[in-house]
């Protein structure tokens, strides 16, 4: 029978496993676990196949655990949650803010698995916020030879170290158990500038906000500026009119623009595509 392909977000892995595995308990895991090293198989756990890289491709067990996504517990006092390592941060988010809990911090897009996010270091910005991973508080693992442990800073703490950031390698997450925060408004302002002048000013823009990141293309000459600021303002959403126009528009198409000057975008293009 022919072999089905996976592919990552990007779609520039494609890979055709041995196995697809989509478990839904811990249980169900476990038995793949101990198939694999009867059968001398190996693991790849993919959590939303964001990884730009071969790092979550396997030609053995390709496994999903996107049932895995429950919240187990909230301590809303002292926000410590756990959840099912196979939670999207798009659905952790909808349920840490049911508790008036958020991340204090994270990337740019909701998409990812907990557990691939944890994996790979994935990070927001700001000097004072760090990434996923030292948000992490406790670890349930499947380790290589069956066993199920929960690890933190003092059961196996050199592992729990290691598998903060483990890139896949140290065993398979299950649950995952992190502090969070009250959740907070942010004041974002977005804006287009100069590159240069973007740079110039950069030591003092990071050390002076909450959250600041650019974009730009190679040989261009402009860059698109974000700055995120913790506010006790009201919330003040943009229009759904203002929405189309600045994000879905600007952001994307405005990239085009930001590259235009130097006359490289269709050469760019052409390489993205
Ligand atoms: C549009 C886009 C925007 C992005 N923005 C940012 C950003 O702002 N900041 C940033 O830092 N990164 C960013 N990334 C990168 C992204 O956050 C990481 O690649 C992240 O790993 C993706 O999570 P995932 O759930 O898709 O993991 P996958 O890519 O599926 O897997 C990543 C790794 O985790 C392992 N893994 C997955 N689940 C488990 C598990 N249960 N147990 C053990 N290992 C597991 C996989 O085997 C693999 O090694 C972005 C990516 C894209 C495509």
């Amino acid at each position: 029978m022919a072999r089905r392909e996976i592919t990552n977000w990007s779609q520039l892995q494609r890979f055709q496993p041995r196995e697809i595995f989509t478990p839904r308990s811990e249980d169900e895991l476990a038995a793949i676990v101990a198939r694999a090293g009867l059968e001398g198989r190996r693991i790849k756990l993919m959590g939303a196949g964001h990884s730009f890289t071969a790092i979550a491709v396997t030609p053995d067990f390709h496994v999903t655990i996107h049932a895995l996504d429950q919240l187990h517990h909230v301590d809303q006092s002292s926000g410590v949650v756990t959840v099912g390592a196979g939670i999207t941060l798009k659905k952790l988010n909808r349920e840490l803010d049911r508790y008036g809990l958020a991340l204090t911090n994270m990337g740019d897009i909701d998409k990812q698995s907990i557990a691939g996010a944890v994996s790979t270091g994935t990070h927001g910005t700001g000097l004072a916020y760090g990434g996923i991973a030292t948000q992490i508080r406790g670890l349930r693992m499947i380790t290589p030879n069956g066993d199920v442990v929960d690890i933190d800073a003092n059961h196996e703490p050199e592992l729990f170290r290691c598998a903060r950031v483990g890139l896949g390698a140290l065993g398979i997450i299950t649950r995952v158990t992190l502090q969070a925060v009250p959740s907070f408004r942010l004041h974002a302002v977005e804006s287009s500038h100069s590159l240069d002048d973007v740079l110039e000013a950069w030591p003092d823009t990071i050390r002076s906000n909450d959250h600041a990141e650019f974009f730009f293309m190679p040989g261009g000459r402009n860059a698109a500026r974000k700055i995120n600021n913790r506010t006790d303002e009201p919330a003040a959403p943009l229009s759904r009119r203002r929405y189309i126009a600045d994000k879905l528009v600007a952001e994307n198409i405005g990239f085009g623009v930001i590259i235009r000057p130097n006359g490289v975008g269709p050469r760019l293009q052409h390489v993205v595509e």
